[in-house]
């Protein structure tokens, strides 16, 4: 039956879990999840629209009260018992985002999902660390308290990339800070969101904090967004559907959380370890095989160290394993989709009249061509102005320029919409300030390029958007501030009061 079966021995009983229960959505179409690597289909299942979004959010909003009147404590231990769960399902959890996504087995293993597992055990200690500004008599006549209160029901967006972590970063500083969640992930890579929110019932949050609704972005994304019970949307994506969140969600003046997209600059300074940087530009710029939002994407390498880098990063890359994502020896799987295939694949076609294509630049043929695979590839001689050097190719495509003063090098960075992430590459330490001080992005690293930690924020400037992901940060975006002010005279006459009803 659609929408019901097993993917690497999990069960799965539709595209939604609202209040507790999985089950099929009801917007009368089907879709189907696709193994990547190979084209078949791993589920098909049917998608929710707007009754299913309206019977989650009315579950969220059942569960709220209890959820936010729950102590600290009582939170952290139930995020607790979900990082053990997923503890015990890791492996699991790995295989199931592998097939869907077709990321390398070895990446979901040692990145996602324990990336994800350390996130929940960030969220449950970061849980009894909320807590709003200390009280005290500002003007001698009034105590005045802060509290931090969890917002109400969010609505969450999430993009295919990473899909089991971005449901991650959605989900926990909401309702580690007391809100209840509806999330909708991207309808191609649904299988660990879901898995995800029936992980969280079993580790005893109520029914109803976390539901996932699966359905298309113009339906069940678009109903989400214009719920008026719905009170924060928090969305990553692309900087062209983030404008549309912002667009609907204004109607009922939501609150909004853009995470967008990026174009990461990755500036090599003359004085750098040419060899630290050839190998951070590559991993930087092909890691979930350059579906990325902070990938390095554009590199540009000062004058005396220029044709060394290019020719490091195209050998380094040529030796780069393409294969089956299931196998451990396997560097890089298929891209998304086909769909993001012949897109990426239109870039770089595009770029051969205007450029140079050093290495790769086409999809593999032979047992490969099954699968939605590209070639990993570095671009060269690109004009600053062209569509890929400007534009968001989320794929294994990096670009490589020159440059001459250490200024223009900063002044190319900064030339694109997004600001994101980039990295810089000096070993002097002015050169790193500055480069760190002037480079408009969320996160600059020095001499590395893609680390993340749970206790840091992650977010963009610019087109990127706003809104911080993980770290404490992120309640600043999951709770609303209160002024609480106690008047501590008892006096019945204030002074202010000559001012309304004169000097009686
Ligand atoms: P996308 O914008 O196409 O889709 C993201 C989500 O939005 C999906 O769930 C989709 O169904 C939904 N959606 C689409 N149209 C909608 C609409 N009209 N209303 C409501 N929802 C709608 O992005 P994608 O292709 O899934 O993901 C790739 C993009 O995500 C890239 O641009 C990437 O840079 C960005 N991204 C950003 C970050 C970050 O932290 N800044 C992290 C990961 C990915």
């Amino acid at each position: 039956m659609a929408g019901t079966g097993a993917v690497a021995g999990v069960e799965f009983a539709g595209g939604t879990v609202i209040g507790g229960t999985a089950g099929p959505g009801t917007a009368g179409s089907e879709h189907d999840v696709i193994d990547p690597a190979t084209g078949e289909v791993v589920i098909t299942f049917q998608e929710a629209g707007e009754a299913d979004v309206d019977r989650a959010v009315a579950a969220a909003a059942a569960a709220f009260p209890e959820w936010a009147g729950a102590t600290p404590g009582e939170r952290a231990g139930a995020l607790n018992r979900l990082a053990q769960l997923l503890e015990e399902r890791a492996e699991q959890y790995a295989q199931v985002e592998t097939a869907q996504t077709g990321k390398p087995i070895k990446l979901t293993r040692e990145f996602d999902v324990p990336g994800s597992i350390d996130n929940v055990s960030f969220y449950a200690g970061a849980a009894r660390n909320l807590e709003g500004k200390a009280s005290a008599e500002y003007d001698g006549l009034h105590t005045s308290v802060v509290r931090r209160e969890p917002v109400g029901v969010v609505g969450s967006i999430a993009p295919w990339n990473y899909p089991l972590q971005m449901a991650m970063w959605k989900v926990l500083p909401a309702i580690a800070a007391g809100n209840t969640i509806v999330l909708k992930p991207a309808e191609i890579t649904p299988l660990t969101s879901l898995m995800l929110a029936e992980d969280a019932v079993r580790a005893g949050l109520p029914a109803g904090v976390v539901n996932v609704v699966t359905g298309r972005g113009r339906v069940a994304g678009e109903a989400l967004l214009a719920h008026p019970t719905v009170r924060m949307v928090s969305f990553t994506g692309s900087t062209p559907v983030g404008s549309r969140v912002m667009e609907v969600a204004s109607r009922t003046v939501k609150r909004v959380h853009l995470e967008l997209g990026g174009k990461a600059p990755f500036v090599v300074f003359d004085d750098a370890d040419l060899d630290a940087a050839v190998q951070g530009a590559v991993a930087g710029s092909l890691i979930n095989s350059g579906q990325d939002c902070t990938a390095a994407t554009r590199a540009y390498v000062q004058r005396p160290l220029y044709d060394a880098f290019v020719a490091g990063v195209a050998d380094v890359m040529r030796g780069v394993r393409l294969g089956d994502p299931q196998d451990p020896q396997t560097d890089q799987g298929p891209l998304v989709s086909r769909r993001q295939q012949e897109r990426v694949a239109g870039f770089v076609d595009r770029a051969r009249s205007y450029a140079t294509v050093v290495c790769g630049g086409q999809a593999p043929a032979g047992d490969l061509a099954k699968g939605a695979y590209f070639e990993p590839t570095v671009i060269t001689d690109a004009p600053q102005d062209s569509e890929v050097v400007q534009e968001e190719i989320f794929g294994p495509v990096l670009v490589v320029l020159p440059f001459d003063s250490d200024e223009e090098g900063i002044a190319l960075a900064n030339d694109t919409p997004f600001g994101l992430a980039a990295s810089a590459w000096t070993r002097d330490v002015v050169r790193a300030m500055r480069a760190t001080r002037e480079i408009q992005a969320g996160c600059v690293w020095v001499n590395d390029h893609i680390p993340i930690i749970s206790e840091m924020p992650h977010g963009g400037m610019k087109r990127s958007g706003f809104g911080k992901d993980m770290s404490q940060y992120s309640f600043d975006e999951y709770t609303q501030v209160k002024h609480v002010s106690l008047e501590i005279t008892g006096e019945p006459r204030k002074d202010w009061h000559r001012t309304i009803f004169g000097d009686r």
